[in-house]
């Protein structure tokens, strides 16, 4: 397939030319890939200027998040210890009950986050679940969190449903350049997640949407898939970029690690291609280690998964991170808010 944004089968209300919503877009696939490929000092300064002028209080925002139904995913994502396809040691649960997130969504709250993810390893939710989600969704609102909630694929009425409840954010990853997706994932189609992020936009819920470095992708597929995000009318609200946890027992275990100044490259382009997005570093944090996370929020990272748990897989520890934080001068979201 060729790697031009017109030939790429996104039906997602694509940013019209005469009138975008970045100065500098519409974002072809070529001039994202310049940017990766521009000098690393100069894009990061360059990203950090956008940073500074689109969010001068430089906060970081602090997102929890829970997995309320872990495993037994009949997906076969090739990253994921989630999929029954993957011989992982992950055990599928049944949807945790309200006292449990509860407790978990206050001690979010306390530990400073200001979102608090639900993830759910479904493919598409039942109404049923929706209507069960749509609960813990109305209670962990109560709290004064902003909900975030990723379920897999949704139809319009059961967003609907999640609006009503409040829900915030919807978390769908495109996860890829849409000319990479068939090698990671085969039991869905790039088109799948573009219609679901429709209807979430439809529904009036923000959007979370981002994807993974070190997939096995080309930088030109990752220059692909901040173009696919940037020049989404609107582009997503939070823009998750994750470093592949090779978790053994996937099909992607034995992939050779990203140089991690690729994830600040990535994050540096991302900041410029969507400046008013929370780009937010995700999984895989651990592995990129303290100096490299500092280049990350130079180049406009300003948001973090935060927890000791992040889905299934390790993060870096709460007070580790807010000791990171302050070593750094940055505030976070939550505190900035109290002042
Ligand atoms: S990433 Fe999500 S959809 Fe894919 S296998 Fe894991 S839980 Fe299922």
């Amino acid at each position: 397939m060729t790697d031009t944004l017109e030939s790429q089968p996104v039906h997602l209300h694509r940013r019209a030319a005469a009138a975008p919503a970045n100065a500098e877009g519409p974002w072809s696939r070529a001039a994202v890939l310049e940017l990766l490929q521009s000098p690393f000092m100069a894009l990061v300064h360059r990203a950090q200027a956008v940073h500074q002028q689109h969010f001068p209080a430089g906060d970081i925002e602090l997102a929890s998040l829970l997995s309320v139904k872990t495993g037994g995913c009949p997906e076969d994502c090739g990253y994921c210890p989630q999929s029954i396809h993957h011989p992982t040691s992950v055990p599928a649960t049944k949807l945790m009950g309200e006292d449990e997130v509860m407790a978990a969504a206050r001690n979010a709250k306390e530990a400073g986050a200001s979102r608090f993810c639900m993830g759910a390893a479904w493919r598409s939710p039942t109404d049923r679940d929706v209507d069960k989600m749509a609960g813990l969704i109305r209670a962990v609102h109560g709290l004064g969190l902003e909900t975030c909630a990723t379920l897999g694929m949704l139809e319009p009425a059961q967003a609907q449903t999640l609006a009503g409840a409040g829900l915030d954010y919807y978390n769908h990853n495109l996860d890829s350049a849409s000319d990479f997706y068939p090698e990671v994932i085969g039991t869905r189609v790039y088109q799948d997640r573009l219609d679901t992020l429709g209807h979430v936009r439809e529904a009036g819920i923000k959007v979370c949407c981002g994807g993974i470095v070190g997939l096995g992708e080309t930088r030109e597929q990752r220059a692909g898939l901040i173009a696919e995000l940037a020049n989404m009318n609107p582009a997503p609200e939070s823009v998750p970029v994750n470093n592949l946890v090779r978790v053994e027992g996937t099909p992607l275990a034995g992939n050779e690690p990203v140089d991690p100044f690729e994830v600040v490259r990535v994050i540096a382009a991302a900041r410029i291609t969507m400046p008013t997005s929370r780009v937010r570093l995700s999984a895989g944090r651990r592995e990129l280690g303290e100096g490299i996370q500092a280049l990350c929020f130079m180049a406009g990272a300003n948001s973090i998964f935060y927890g000791d748990k992040l889905l299934v897989t390790g993060n870096p520890d709460v007070v580790d991170d807010r000791a990171l934080l302050r070593r750094l001068d940055l505030p976070v979201t939550s505190e900035l808010a109290k002042k």
